[in-house]
């Protein structure tokens, strides 16, 4: 199964795709990650890439596309958490894997600030771990939002491993608005573009509710669409 987790910064992709990893044995292929690991270690990549991440800025797609089709490579069963992020990265795609299904994650602005302020992640880089101490109960616009908090059980410090947790760089308040902002001009015509290639299926869900929730509804619809999956490659 080949699929691309697609939403805006702080929806919870990561999140999901690490559960839908576990729940189908996909291999999580998350660009921003892998970026991030390149930065910690110091490496060439992560020496040109720095200050984009730093900024907020999309990383050329030259670059992405590099990573992207080298981590591809015979890869048969994937989700694709932050990309395609532009349309010639979407095209690049469409060379090298049939895509299975997007599924799209909305929220309002207004939630995946006061989510991405409040994201807490281990300071430890071998360490995945991930918190939000946010309690988030609103109706915005008839969406009702009841996300609570995901709380270390020992005073911030991570469940895990046990070491300090602290918040990512990109996840500072001016660093938040402009990855928005970026997501609003560059990410849509993305979405546009699989609307009217038409070929691809959209499962479409809101973060409104705590992840396992938003999991359960994804797996239905992955369920669902199975069949046309089988189909397209028996
Ligand atoms: P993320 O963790 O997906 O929010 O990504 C963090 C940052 O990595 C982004 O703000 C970009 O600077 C960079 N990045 C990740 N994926 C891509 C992509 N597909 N194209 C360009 N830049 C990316």
């Amino acid at each position: 199964m080949k699929l691309i987790i697609f939403g805006p910064p702080g929806s919870g992709k990561g999140t999901y795709s690490m559960r839908l990893r576990e729940r189908y044995g996909l291999e999580k292929i998350s660009t921003g990650d892998i970026f991030r690991e390149e930065i910690k270690r110091g490496t060439d990549l992560g020496k040109k890439i720095e200050n984009y991440l730093k900024e907020g800025k999309l990383v050329p797609d030259e670059i992405v596309i590099e990573v992207v089709k080298r981590k591809l490579e015979g890869l048969d069963n994937f989700i694709l958490d932050g990309y395609p992020r532009t349309v010639e990265q979407a095209k690049v795609l469409d060379k090298i894997a049939k895509i299975d299904a997007i599924i799209k994650i909305n929220a309002h602005k207004e939630i995946l600030v006061e989510k991405i302020s409040a994201r807490r992640i281990c300071s430890n880089p071998k360490c995945d771990g991930n918190y939000n101490i946010a309690n988030i109960k609103k109706t915005i616009e008839g969406v009702e939002y009841i996300l609570p908090p995901l709380l270390p059980k020992n005073d911030m410090k991570c469940d895990k491993c046990g070491s300090p947790l602290i918040q990512r760089d990109d996840d500072k308040p001016e660093v938040i608005e402009e990855r928005l902002k970026v997501y609003e001009q560059q990410s849509k015509p993305v979405i546009e573009y699989y609307i009217k290639k038409g070929s691809v299926p959209f499962i479409e869900v809101w973060m409104n509710r705590p992840p396992e929730e938003v999991v359960e509804n994804i797996v239905n619809a992955i369920e669902k669409l199975k069949v046309h999956f089988l189909n397209r490659n028996p």
